[in-house]
């Protein structure tokens, strides 16, 4: 488990960033936290580290944003998922099992085709400071799957 302090939506981009320098074909990233934690702005990095060259905006109404950087990205907003027959309507599970890298805001949503492994965010406010954010990584699942990515992302 990885715990860093950010102190600007710019600094968690950065942060994201260099997450995404990281990320391999295949992973999946949960991020988790209230609504304004800062669960897009993290997604806005990541899609930078992964040579994402258009703007990134919250795909919460569209569900799914489809972004070709290095490997494709797939940016999904589970909010809106009311039940289990909408969520099998979307097929999402062919994204989340592909070669592409998955960023998953609101996973509970869809907790039933989410992987047993997967890198999990979590972004809280700290009661002190609005712009501060503390933010924690931490593989769910296989302990070893992220383990060189929290190391990397430690220095
Ligand atoms: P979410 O996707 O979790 O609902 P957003 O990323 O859409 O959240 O919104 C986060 C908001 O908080 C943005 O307006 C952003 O500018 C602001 N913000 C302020 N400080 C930070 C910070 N340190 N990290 C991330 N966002 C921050
Ligand atoms: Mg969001």
């Amino acid at each position: 488990m990885l715990e860093l302090q950010t102190e600007s939506a710019a600094e968690t981009q950065e942060l994201g960033e260099k997450l995404g320098l990281l990320l391999r074909p295949g992973d999946v990233v949960r991020l988790e936290g209230d609504l304004g934690a800062g669960k897009t702005t993290m997604a806005q990095g990541i899609c930078r580290g992964l040579s994402v060259d258009e703007p990134v905006t919250s795909p919460t109404f569209a569900i799914m944003h489809h972004y070709n950087g290095k490997y494709p990205v797939y940016h999904i907003d589970a909010y809106r998922i009311e039940n289990e027959l909408e969520l099998e309507e979307l097929g999402l599970e062919e994204f989340l099992e592909g070669d592409g890298v998955s960023l998953v805001e609101w996973a509970k949503n869809i907790i039933s085709i989410m992987p047993s492994t997967y890198l999990l965010v979590e972004i809280k406010i700290p009661q002190a400071n609005p712009e501060s954010r503390l933010i924690t990584f931490s593989s769910e699942g296989a302990q070893e799957a992220f383990e060189y990515l929290l190391k990397e992302l430690a220095d």
